[in-house]
């Protein structure tokens, strides 16, 4: 173990966020567009590259690894990646190992996942209705999506499903959904959604900004809820309902009431890395990665350099008019 990666503002950074791809089966309406150009392959890191990056940062002390995308199991042989990077589960180094998918894959997956030392999946669904799966997703189909989630069940993964809150989309399923996560024994967090890419108000009417707060609200019209002070060192807040005992999370992903304890950073499939999902900074990781091949280690040196740029947070003047304003980047770049 190397030295532990601490920002400037004393915070040690744990838990990294790697995309592997950029590419998805899917073309969720408030992700991405229905043409979406894909970067070509050779700006992608290798799963060798991707192994050893991650593996820089596990030296250095993250503990938690999230793969994302795009759709992280749609990427070739994306499971020989995750049965490397279960050695560092087995070493103790690494405490878990885990993915934000659309699901659509884990039929076939999952029980490669769990073998590979994953025990919780998170699974996006905005719906439980099946052509309004399909208008949201336009590529997706329910079906498949919830053959991935017995699977994952059977397999012994535990299952959060992530909801993005859409007003006039899902609102009216608030209940359903909720009531179908407790029946299955799942955990659910709904997000707030981003303005990122186009706008998705125009898409069809799929939905509008339906603000966190309003949908506790709409919590509290159906159930008791209570705050609970459960923390993760990123943007989710946490309720319980009385009625069922189920915890349900508030994810504002742009929210500035985390910062200060916000303890990760991502990396893009093309090696970007990103301190903070509310700015636009970025520092390159692949040129350093690819040339520290059979030359000096010049990788751990960028690592620790953008670690040591890690803004303090986004609630700053400086930044604030971008937090308000919509991010250029999509987040099948950073990875949600
Ligand atoms: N393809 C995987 C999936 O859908 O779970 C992983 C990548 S996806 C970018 C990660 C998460 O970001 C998903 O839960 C998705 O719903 C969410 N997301 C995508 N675009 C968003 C936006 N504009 N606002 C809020 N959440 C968004
Ligand atoms: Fe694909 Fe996930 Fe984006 Fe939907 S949210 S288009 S599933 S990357």
């Amino acid at each position: 173990m190397k030295a532990p990666l601490i920002d400037p503002f004393a915070r040690a950074i744990t838990y990294l966020r790697v995309s592997v791809t950029d590419r998805c089966d899917f073309r969720c309406v408030y992700c991405m567009s229905e043409n979406m150009t894909f970067l070509p392959k050779k700006e992608l890191l290798t799963l060798e590259e991707l192994d050893r990056l991650c593996s820089a940062f596990i030296n250095m002390g993250v503990e938690k690894l999230r793969i994302t995308g795009g759709e992280p199991l749609v990427r070739r042989d994306i499971m020989t990646f995750f049965q490397a990077m279960s050695r560092h589960l087995e070493t103790g180094a690494l405490k878990e190992l885990t993915l934000t998918t659309n699901g659509s894959q884990l039929e076939k997956y999952s029980e490669a996942l769990f073998a590979a030392g994953v025990r919780r999946v998170n699974i996006s669904l905005d719906t439980l209705d099946e052509e309004k799966f399909a208008r949201v997703t336009r590529w997706g189909r329910l079906a498949q999506l919830l053959r991935g989630i017995d699977a994952a069940q059977k397999a012994g993964l535990r299952v959060k499903i992530n909801a993005v809150a859409l007003k006039g989309f899902n609102e009216e399923e608030l209940p359903a959904i909720t009531r179908w996560c407790a029946e299955r024994d799942m955990d659910l967090t709904w997000i707030e959604v981003m303005p990122m890419g186009e706008d998705i108000g125009s898409e069809n009417r799929i939905g509008q900004f339906w603000s966190l707060k309003d949908v506790r609200a709409e919590y509290e019209n159906h159930y008791s809820v209570s705050d609970l002070s459960e923390r993760s060192g990123g943007p989710a807040r946490y309720v319980q309902l009385a009625e069922t005992g189920q915890k349900i999370g508030f994810i504002t992903p742009l929210s500035h009431n985390f910062c200060e304890s916000c303890n990760r950073v991502r990396i893009t499939c093309t090696g970007e890395i990103y301190t903070c999902l509310g700015q636009e900074g970025s520092a390159d990781l692949r040129a350093p990665l690819r040339a520290s091949v059979d030359g000096p280690d010049l990788l751990d040196d960028a690592i620790r350099a953008a670690i040591g740029d890690k803004p303090k947070g986004h609630d700053f003047d400086y930044s604030r008019q971008e937090v308000a304003g919509t991010m250029s980047r999509h987040m099948s770049h950073t990875g949600g």
